[in-house]
């Protein structure tokens, strides 16, 4: 069973960026205790517990970096996702 399924019914910290309660543990380490790597669903975020406050705890990463998950969808794609082209057309 991998870290993710195995902790499944564990409290995960919130996520430092969008606040999501959604986080998932992804992976520990070798040595038990040592450290254990989160992500969130939303913005592909992750952490490990030994970084910094600033980007393991939500109360202390900077509010100008804070995303809103109802705003992804209207995030600008950047670079932007060129257009497909239909060789059928192209060759006309
Ligand atoms: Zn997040």
């Amino acid at each position: 069973m991998d870290a993710m399924n195995n902790h499944a019914a564990e409290s995960h910290p919130s996520c430092p960026r969008c606040d999501s309660h959604q986080t998932h543990l992804v992976s520990e380490s070798p040595v038990a205790g040592a450290w254990v790597i989160y992500n969130s669903p939303f913005g592909f975020y992750s952490w490990r517990s030994t970084e910094p406050d600033y980007a393991t705890k939500a109360e202390h990463d900077n509010p100008h970096f804070k995303i809103r998950v109802e705003d992804i969808p209207t995030f600008a794609q950047i670079p932007a996702i060129p257009l497909r082209t239909v060789l059928s057309q192209a060759c006309d």
